[in-house]
C-alpha cells in the first residue's frame, strides 16, 4: 500500500521498506509443541453429553482453573449442563487417615459398579494447597478404580479457600452427572471443616470410624458424627472383629443421645473390613435403603433444593470476597491499616470500616462508569 509519507510534498519521515524476518536461530524452538487453544463452551458440552471423559476432564481443569478467560467459558458450561445434571447417588466418605477411605472407596466402587452404571471419585481436601499435591481422589490409591472403564477420579482441587475448593467440586459435579455419572463419591479427611462442604453437596453422609480411637478423638467427631447417615467401622478382621463390635455398639448408644434427624431417617452403625472386602453388600443395602426412604418421604428433593439455595449463597460469598480481597487498592489500604491496628494506634472496627468504605465508594463508582 502506498504510503502518504512517501509522497514527494511530505516533509515528514520517510517510511522505507522493512527487513525480511531471519531464520530462526533455534531450530528446537519451532518444535515445541503449541498450547492448546481454549475449546469453545459448546464443544465441551457436547463432548460432556456424550460421555467423552477427555472433554470431561478439559472442562474440570477450566473450573478448577483461576484464570478469568477460563472461568467464563467454565460457567458457560455449566450453565448448559445444569440441565442433564441432578440424576445420581451423590454420596459423601469421610474419615481421618489411615481409616480406609481409599481403600474402601476401591471396593465400594467396584461393588456399585457391579450392576452397571458410571462413577466419579471426588474430594475435597484444603490442605491439599499447603502439602503441595493432592492426598485425596489420587489415582493410585484406587488401584481396581484407576484401571475400570466407568470410573472417572479426579483429585481435590488445590488452590484456593476451602470455600473456593468446595464450590469447584460441587461444579464438577453438575458436569460428571451430565456427562452420565449416576454415582458420585466426594471424599474428604475427617479432621475440619471440610466436612460440613462435603454434607452440603451430598445425598447420604457416610463417617469411616476405626474401633479404639481413644475418646479424645471421638470427642473432636461429635459434630461430624450429627451430620452422618451412616457410620461404618472398618478393619473388622481378625483380631479386630471384638474391638469393632464393641466399638459398634459404643457408637450405637452414642446415636441414641443425640437429636432426631431431619430427614427422619434413623443413622445406622455396621461394621466392615475393606481390605478383606467383608460386609460390604451390607453397607450398601443400608445406603441403598437410605435412598428408599428419602426419595418416599419428599426429603430427597428438600434436602437438594437446600443446597442449591446454599451454594448460591455460597458463591456470592466467595466472589464478593475475592472482589474485595483481590482488589489491588485495598489490598495495600489492608496492610497499612493492619499495621496501624497491630501498633494500637486504630481500633480494628474503625480500620475495618475506613477499608469497606473506600471500597464501597471507589468499586461501586467504578462499576457504575
Ligand atoms: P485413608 O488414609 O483413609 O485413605 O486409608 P487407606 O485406605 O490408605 O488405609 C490405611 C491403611 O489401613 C492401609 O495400610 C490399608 O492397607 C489399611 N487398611 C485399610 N482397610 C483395612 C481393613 O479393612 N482391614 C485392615 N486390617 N487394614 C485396612
Amino acid at each position: 500500500m502506498e504510503h502518504p509519507e512517501n509522497d514527494e510534498k511530505y516533509i515528514g519521515l520517510t517510511v522505507n521498506s522493512g527487513v525480511t524476518q531471519p531464520p530462526s536461530v533455534n531450530p528446537y524452538l519451532q518444535k515445541r509443541p503449541r498450547r492448546k487453544p481454549l475449546p469453545a463452551a459448546s464443544e465441551l458440552v457436547d463432548g460432556i453429553l456424550k460421555g467423552d471423559v477427555t472433554m470431561l476432564s478439559r472442562a474440570v481443569t477450566l473450573v478448577e482453573s483461576l484464570s478469568p478467560d477460563h472461568q467464563t467459558v467454565a460457567q458457560e458450561v455449566i450453565e448448559k449442563c445444569l440441565p442433564f445434571s441432578g440424576n445420581s447417588r451423590r454420596v459423601g466418605i469421610t474419615g481421618v487417615p489411615g481409616a480406609g477411605k481409599s481403600t474402601s472407596i476401591d471396593v465400594f466402587g467396584l461393588h456399585v459398579l457391579k450392576d452397571g452404571g458410571k462413577l466419579a471419585v471426588l474430594a475435597i481436601d484444603p490442605s491439599s494447597e499447603r502439602t503441595k499435591g493432592s492426598i485425596l481422589g489420587d489415582k493410585t490409591r484406587m488401584e481396581k478404580l484407576a484401571i475400570h472403564p466407568s470410573a472417572f477420579i479426579r483429585p481435590s482441587p488445590s488452590a484456593g479457600s476451602l470455600g473456593g475448593v468446595a464450590r469447584k467440586t460441587r461444579e464438577t459435579i453438575v458436569l460428571c452427572e451430565a456427562a452420565g455419572y449416576n454415582n458420585i463419591f466426594v471424599e474428604t479427611v475427617g479432621v475440619g471443616q471440610s466436612e460440613t462442604a462435603v454434607h452440603s453437596m451430598v445425598d447420604f453422609f457416610l463417617l469411616i470410624q476405626l474401633a479404639g480411637t481413644g475418646d479424645e478423638l471421638q470427642g473432636i467427631k461429635r459434630g461430624i458424627m450429627e451430620m452422618a447417615d451412616g457410620i461404618v467401622i472398618n478393619k473388622a478382621d481378625g483380631d479386630n472383629i471384638g474391638p469393632a463390635q464393641l466399638a459398634q455398639a459404643q457408637f450405637r448408644s452414642a446415636l441414641h443421645l443425640f437429636p432426631p434427624t431431619a430427614s427422619g431417617w434413623s443413622p445406622e452403625v455396621l461394621t466392615y473390613s475393606g481390605y478383606y472386602e467383608l460386609g460390604i453388600a451390607e453397607v450398601w443395602d443400608m445406603i441403598d435403603r437410605y435412598f428408599d426412604f428419602v426419595k418416599a418421604n419428599g426429603y430427597f428433593d428438600i434436602k437438594r433444593r437446600e443446597q442449591a439455595r446454599y451454594w448460591m449463597y455460597e458463591s456470592i460469598d466467595e466472589h464478593l470476597r475475592a472482589n474485595f480481597y483481590n482488589n489491588p487498592a485495598v489490598a495495600s489500604l489492608l496492610r497499612e491499616n493492619e499495621a496501624e491496628v497491630l501498633a494500637n494506634r486504630r481500633s480494628s472496627f474503625i480500620a475495618a470500616r475506613d477499608v469497606l468504605d473506600y471500597y464501597f465508594n471507589h468499586t461501586f463508582n467504578s462499576l457504575t462508569k
